[in-house]
């Protein structure tokens, strides 16, 4: 699972976290308690122009260190925090967390930036979400630009015609929706013709097997996009070849280690100062 990740990841998660050897349980305990320990943290990670290399938005990516187990995956503490029914308060601290940095970036200069959140199926659900969503724009003064939702597909379609009823409402709101891990559900046509997301997220496996299986799903899915008048973005671009092949297949966004891993608050300053622009 580890090496799954990509060989560098490896410093950051422990190792011993993604075998069995730590039970689920003992990461759940932990788990418990540890928003008001204000043990989490968002990461920020670049969503770079292939063209022109501007930064144009930052996947907000949480990170939790346990005093007791260090860092713990997302991967791993996602799933635990939405089966023990904490997802919610949790991922409402991290689009507050996230409406509030974005404010403080557009104040600070770059006012067309905007920040993408990753929403889980749970919290997309819940009746009080778009209100939630509404309320935060409200009490930042933020106008829905400045958030994109990262949903998947497994969360669209869970009922389709609610789940479009929602878009529009959040789309009427200003922001933008992003499929993320495009390719890798159960990826119905059919559904993408009924709901109108703003941007389409390759996942990154396609992007991984580029020089293995060649362009065809990459350039399939973007000629796709095109087609519909949605922005694209490759996520996990670890190597110049892939972003330069991706720039010539007309790719929007890339996302990746070949730009920058995500990183704290503090170290995004000089980032942001050397190659924001605004839209
Ligand atoms: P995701 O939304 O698809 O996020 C992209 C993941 O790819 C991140 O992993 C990021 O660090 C990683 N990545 C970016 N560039 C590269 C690259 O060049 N190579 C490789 N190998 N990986 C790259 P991360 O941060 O470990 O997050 C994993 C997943 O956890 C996310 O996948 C998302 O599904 C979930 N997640 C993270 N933060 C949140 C959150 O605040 N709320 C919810 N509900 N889910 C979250
Ligand atoms: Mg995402
Ligand atoms: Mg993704
Ligand atoms: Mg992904």
């Amino acid at each position: 699972q580890a090496k799954h990740r990509g060989r560098n990841t490896h410093h950051y998660y422990s190792e011993t976290l993604r075998t069995d050897v730590q039970p689920q349980l003992k990461i759940e305990a932990h788990l418990l308690g540890a928003l008001e320990r204000g043990e989490f943290q968002l990461y920020y990670q670049p969503l770079v122009d292939l063209q022109t290399g501007a930064v144009r938005s930052l996947e907000a990516l949480l990170r939790w260190h346990s005093p007791a187990l260090g860092p713990v995956s997302p991967a791993d503490f996602i799933p635990l925090a939405e089966a023990c029914g904490l997802i919610r308060e949790l991922g409402s601290w991290v689009l507050r967390q996230a409406a509030v940095q974005v404010g403080v970036w557009r104040a600070a200069g770059y006012p067309n930036l905007s920040v993408a959140v990753n929403i889980s199926p749970l919290q997309f659900e819940h009746p009080e979400f778009i209100a939630e969503v509404a309320a935060l724009l409200d009490e930042e003064q933020l106008p829905g630009q400045a958030l994109t939702l990262e949903l998947t597909e497994g969360t669209l379609i869970q009922d389709l015609q609610a789940t479009t009823a929602k878009l529009e409402r959040l789309q009427a709101l200003g922001l933008r929706v992003a499929l993320d891990d495009f390719g890798t559900g159960y990826s119905s046509l059919s559904y993408l013709r009924r709901l109108r997301v703003d941007i389409l997220k390759i996942d990154r496996s396609f992007v991984r097997s580029l020089d293995s299986e060649g362009p065809a799903f990459a350039e399939m899915i973007l000629q796709l996009a095109r087609h519909l008048g949605v922005q694209t973005v490759a996520e996990g671009i670890e190597q110049e070849d892939q972003r330069d092949l991706l720039a010539r297949l007309g790719c929007d966004l890339g996302q990746g280690y070949l730009f920058a891993r995500p990183l704290p608050v503090s170290a995004l300053e000089d980032l942001l100062a050397a190659s924001a622009q605004p839209r």
